[in-house]
């Protein structure tokens, strides 16, 4: 298991993305799963790259690649969808996995310092460590190497790989390199053609994107001829019934996941 390996090159923007989380501890504690508010602060309960940790945290321990288990797993959701999306990338154009060697959920901090690994939020996969260990550069073959940067280009970012670390090489190592909302993350689940998170819920008095979202969706299923102005008044509430009522669905006029679903079929 690679033990300090995220310690060297959090930018600043992740930093600033990190206090902005921060800034928001409260709302999010309610995601963190903390517990009541303001008991403790999100910032304790997130790994380095901003996702939720927590040694009892509710990963899937049956995630596998090829019959190749990552003992004790990943985190469910976004990150299940994108890093099984590199293993299974790695395992076609990299090498096959080998056991025991493969590593996920470990919660942890980075190398005796109090940053979380990543490891700790199930948002980081460790392949085949014995051989490719920790601080050593050129494990990968030139060929290896152009299946890693293909897999890394597809990721857009949103994944990093331990051999770009500028400090201690830990080729073995991929993870999550943007925080939970980042709209990169959601971009990429679609993109490999996972689930991403239903828009928010909204109802008369919403405003903004997810109400032009709405209104063009309901003008594109029913034709209501609505004004996509992001602002949701009396003419969107009665399309929204109307779509509703037509859709098998409970006819309240407030856009919630379920009514989502149908308006973006
Ligand atoms: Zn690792």
């Amino acid at each position: 298991m690679c033990t300090d390996h995220e310690a060297t090159n959090p930018t600043s923007s992740l930093l600033r993305r990190r206090g902005f989380l921060r800034g928001v501890g409260i709302a999010g504690l309610g995601v963190v799963g903390v517990g009541a508010l303001g008991v403790q602060p999100a910032f304790a309960a997130t790994s380095q790259n901003g996702w939720p940790a927590a040694e009892n945290l509710a990963v899937n321990r049956d995630f596998n690649v090829g019959g190749v288990k990552f003992p004790q797993g990943v985190a469910p959701g976004a990150p299940e969808t994108i890093l099984g999306f590199v293993a299974r990338q790695y395992v076609d154009t990299v090498e096959a996995l080998i056991t025991p060697g493969c590593w996920g959920f470990n919660y942890r901090t980075i190398g005796g310092g109090t940053t979380l690994s990543n490891h700790a939020s199930g948002t980081a996969l460790d392949f085949n460590a014995p051989k490719h260990p920790q601080g050593s550069r050129g494990t990968f073959n030139a060929p290896q190497v152009s299946a890693i940067r293909a897999i890394l280009n597809y990721c857009e970012g949103v994944v990093r790989w331990g051999g770009d670390y500028s400090g201690t090489p830990d080729e073995m190592h991929f993870e999550l390199n943007k925080p939970p909302g980042d709209p990169a993350v959601d971009a990429l689940v679609a993109k490999i053609g996972g689930t991403p998170p239903p828009p928010p819920t909204i109802k008369e008095g919403s405003t903004g994107e997810a109400v032009k979202r709405a209104q063009t969706a309901l003008n594109a299923k029913g034709n209501y001829g609505l004004v996509v102005d992001g602002v949701f008044g009396a003419k969107t509430k009665a399309a929204v019934i109307d779509f509703q009522s037509k859709n098998g669905l409970t006819a309240d006029g407030i856009v919630g996941p379920k009514t989502w679903e149908k308006l973006l079929a």
